[in-house]
């Protein structure tokens, strides 16, 4: 037996989101809104089609069974989601704890050690008398307090290091899972309305348009937003500075959440900061070639360094402060790297043929993926906003792969107007860029099996674009490239 909708439900399905004291009169087609009468004179008085609801009523029949299904299915996925990002804090903080339980049985061996060996030389000293002995176990003393000191310092800062890394991700996905919950509610709403919605079509066709636009923000969340971007201008930006004493190659760039860019230079062996107009403001020297960088927190970065001839494979943890680059922690790799990428507190590193996992401490967790029968088969990595997939570009063999969690195939997407692929990018929505040899940057379906969007080619400037990257707080797509000095950086909507 159907209960009908209550008075209370009815009210909700009617009141404008934006004007709580007011009711839906009209959809705006442009911008595929529902509206009220204030919103119509406020946002939409220039909009070309703006049709009263009771006339669309007798237009497009409302498939309220379709919405029903579609509710279900996505209302089941959120709730996956929130399981798996709660698993994903508890794993966080399990590591943390690890760690620092590792460091201090490592400090503890050390200093045993250190004082057995202080107890043996004092021992044959003092059996041989002397003044001289005497000094030398005084120096002995102090050299093993000052390794004592420095090794304690520095384990102490990383500690410290890494617990702010953990406190600041735990926050953003503790964040993630509120919005989860929020559209949980939302969506259960929802399905309870189309089940006992009856056959009024001006609240049918209210509660299906609602409903849809909450899914989409549920689609979103899941990272699967099939929203293609536009590009509406373009601009370039040159990004070379006065020390650099070759054309750029900006191999990988990353955005932080405040609209700050930093892009490593690989020929140049820097990683710059750009302000949000696109102005170098600071940079900081690499020992070696630095191949990318990803966000850690909103104020922390990584980057991958290597160096084939001088065996130098490592991780650097750089910090933004006011504007400065301050180095952190690094952990070494055991082998070549191409690419890192960050989610959730897993550090994801391709090696050109292999795709590895790590945790934030540098422990390798495991091998996802390899594929040996040419070079640069993996050779840039990205991993969807909820984890659940992984993308890898294919430099040699010109294609786009993507993965489950554990690296099992899922698809593989090529294009014969895509060459050698070289740089890869997932936006917080789900969205796939990537760009390929000699000049093409493409948005490709989160599925990574078909294209979206054609969004940049030669007569945008691209030229041999070596990294990607989404700015949300602009809405820019920015694009590295090589020997060239100049970014791109494309609007879009
Ligand atoms: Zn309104
Ligand atoms: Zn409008």
């Amino acid at each position: 037996m159907k209960w009908p909708l209550s008075k209370k439900m009815e009210n909700y399905l009617i009141t404008c989101d934006i004007h709580k004291d007011e009711t839906i009169t009209a959809l705006c087609n442009s911008h595929s809104e529902l509206c009220c009468s204030s919103c119509v004179e406020l946002n939409h008085s220039q909009c070309s089609k703006v049709t009263p609801i009771n006339e669309l009523t007798d237009m497009q029949p409302t498939d309220l069974q379709g919405l029903s299904v579609e509710l279900e299915t996505v209302l089941g996925e959120i709730k996956s989601l929130q399981i798996s990002q709660e698993l994903s804090v508890q794993a966080l903080l399990r590591k943390y704890k690890e760690h620092g339980a590792v460091m201090i049985e490592q400090m503890r061996g050390n200093l045993n050690f250190n004082i057995d060996d202080i107890d043996e030389c004092g021992n044959s000293y003092v059996s041989t008398s002397g003044g001289h002995e005497q000094y030398l176990k005084e120096e002995m003393c102090r050299s093993v307090l000052f390794i004592l000191n420095e090794f304690d310092n520095i384990t102490v800062k990383e500690l410290n290091e890494m617990r702010d890394e953990v406190i600041s991700i735990k926050g953003s996905i503790t964040s993630s899972i509120h919005k989860c919950t929020s559209l949980h509610n939302d969506l259960s709403h929802f399905h309870e309305f189309v089940q006992k919605i009856g056959d009024n079509k001006e609240l049918c066709l209210i509660a299906s348009i609602k409903g849809k636009h909450i899914i989409q923000q549920a689609l979103t969340l899941l990272g699967k937003s099939g929203k293609a971007f536009n590009v509406q201008s373009n601009t370039k930006h040159n990004v070379r500075i006065p020390s650099d004493s070759y054309n750029c190659i900006i191999s990988g760039i990353c955005v932080l959440t405040d609209g700050q860019v930093l892009v490593v230079d690989w020929k140049n062996q820097n990683v710059k900061l750009l302000n949000q107009q696109y102005q170098v403001v600071s940079h900081w020297d690499v020992n070696a070639r630095p191949v990318d960088i990803c966000l850690i927190t909103p104020s922390e970065v990584a980057v991958a360094v290597n160096d084939h001839d001088s065996k130098i494979h490592e991780v650097q943890f750089i910090t933004v402060n006011q504007g400065k680059l301050v180095s952190g922690r690094k952990f070494q790799l055991q082998h070549e790297c191409t690419c890192i990428t960050h989610h959730q507190g897993d550090l994801f590193v391709t090696s050109g043929q292999e795709l590895y996992k790590y945790s934030l401490n540098g422990k390798l967790i495991y091998r996802l993926y390899q594929y040996r029968s040419a070079d640069l088969t993996v050779y840039k990595c990205a991993v969807s906003p909820t984890g659940d997939r992984l993308y890898i570009i294919n430099y040699r063999q010109h294609k786009l792969l993507t993965l489950a969690r554990d690296g099992t195939l899922l698809a593989t997407y090529t294009d014969p107007a895509l060459g050698p692929l070289s740089g890869l990018h997932v936006t917080p929505a789900g969205q796939v860029l990537v760009c390929g040899w000699p000049n093409t940057v493409q948005q490709v379906g989160w599925e990574g099996e078909s294209k979206l969007a054609n969004l940049a080619t030669q007569k945008d400037g691209v030229l041999y674009p070596e990294s990607v990257c989404y700015c949300s707080t602009t809405s820019s797509i920015i694009v590295g490239q090589r020997l060239d000095d100049n970014i791109l950086v494309f609007r879009v909507e």
